[in-house]
């Protein structure tokens, strides 16, 4: 009943993870790891993306239903060259 999963949630046409909150295209910086006990094997992660904005919504919506396991920063976007700052 185990299938193999990819390690990581798969990028999208852009070529970039983005925010899974609805409707948001924004690059997701956080990965929040959590399991259904109901649906998944103790072992099983299932993998959401959070940009700042909703990294806070997405985890409580998954704590609250007891839920999230983990977050980790998986890093931010490549920041804009600075070499013409002040
Ligand atoms: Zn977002």
């Amino acid at each position: 009943m185990l299938f193999p999963q990819p390690s990581g949630p798969p990028p999208d046409d852009a070529g970039h993870a983005v925010c899974s909150a609805r409707g948001c295209r924004a690059h997701g910086v956080w990965a929040l790891r959590w399991n259904n006990p109901k649906l998944h094997t103790p072992d099983r992660r299932k993998t959401w993306l959070a940009c700042d904005e909703h990294r806070t919504s997405l985890s409580e919506f998954l704590s609250l239903r007891g839920f999230l396991r983990e977050v980790d920063e998986v890093g931010a976007p490549p920041s804009e060259p600075t070499d013409d700052g002040p």
